[in-house]
């Protein structure tokens, strides 16, 4: 089954800026995927797309069996995501803000709890339940992002540069963590301009280029061409 396809997808920005041209990308369930590129090349346009924080300008989406125009809401309900920037309300408590967010997806409070505590706990987070998100670690505030992505469950988990910024033994945790849900079946998608991130974690690559794909193969083929 296919996780993830994009059809001759578009997006010129209002100011004129084509930020894709008619890019077509296909990621199968189960994979770990990794969308390399310089800044600017337009990776965070490709996931606001994905994830319907961006309007298209032309072309296709679809997410596992639903196209985000004909069903948005299902399309949604498969994808969790783990932004680049920080964007908690910093007053709220850090168990607090995974109800919230299981509240948006329309999960009952008896599901709600044991995930949040479960996550809270694979993720090094369960002391810090009852801590406004504004007090904690920059390498948990990344941790609280990721909980907060997987805890309606998704499909597919979408990283836009989930590493930048964070010390080699943070990444290296993050890492196996998303090894490991991958292992159990989650689809991964991340955004990086760092090829050891890459080549570390994922499957197959795309890499994009002022705004089109101009290599997409599995990561030994690349290596073995570097
Ligand atoms: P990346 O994530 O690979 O760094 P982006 O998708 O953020 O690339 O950006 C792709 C291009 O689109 C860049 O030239 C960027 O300056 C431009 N861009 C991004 N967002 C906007 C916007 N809101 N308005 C105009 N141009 C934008
Ligand atoms: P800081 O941001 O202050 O450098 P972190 O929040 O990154 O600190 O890490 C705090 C502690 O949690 C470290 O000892 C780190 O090894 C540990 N840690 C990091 N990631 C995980 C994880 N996924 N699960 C459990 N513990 C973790």
């Amino acid at each position: 089954m296919t996780a993830l396809s994009l059809n001759n997808l578009s997006k010129t920005y209002d100011n004129g800026l084509q930020a894709l041209k008619e890019i077509n990308l296909t990621v199968q369930d189960g994979d770990f995927f990794a969308l390399l590129g310089p800044n600017g090349a337009g990776k965070s346009t490709t996931i606001g797309l994905i994830t319907s924080l961006v309007t298209k300008t032309a072309g296709q989406i679809q997410v596992f069996d639903a196209d985000l125009d004909e069903d948005p809401e299902l399309a949604k309900s498969y994808i969790g995501l783990v932004p680049q920037e920080f964007n908690f309300n910093g007053f709220e408590q850090v168990k607090h803000i995974l109800l919230t967010q299981a509240g948006y997806y329309g999960l009952a409070a008896n599901e709600a709890e044991p995930r949040a505590d479960a996550l809270l706990k694979q993720l090094g987070l369960w002391e810090k339940r009852f801590t406004p998100s504004r007090s904690l670690s920059g390498g948990m505030k990344r941790r609280l992002m990721i909980a907060r992505a997987l805890v309606h469950q998704p499909k597919l988990l979408i990283l836009d540069e989930p590493t930048a910024g964070v010390d080699i033994e943070l990444r290296r945790s993050m890492w196996t963590f998303l090894r490991d849900i991958n292992r159990q079946g989650t689809t991964i998608i991340l955004t990086t301009h760092y090829l050891e991130e890459a080549e570390n974690l994922c499957r197959n690559i795309a890499i994009i280029d002022k705004g089109e794909i101009v290599e997409n193969t599995d990561m030994k083929s690349l290596l073995n061409r570097l």
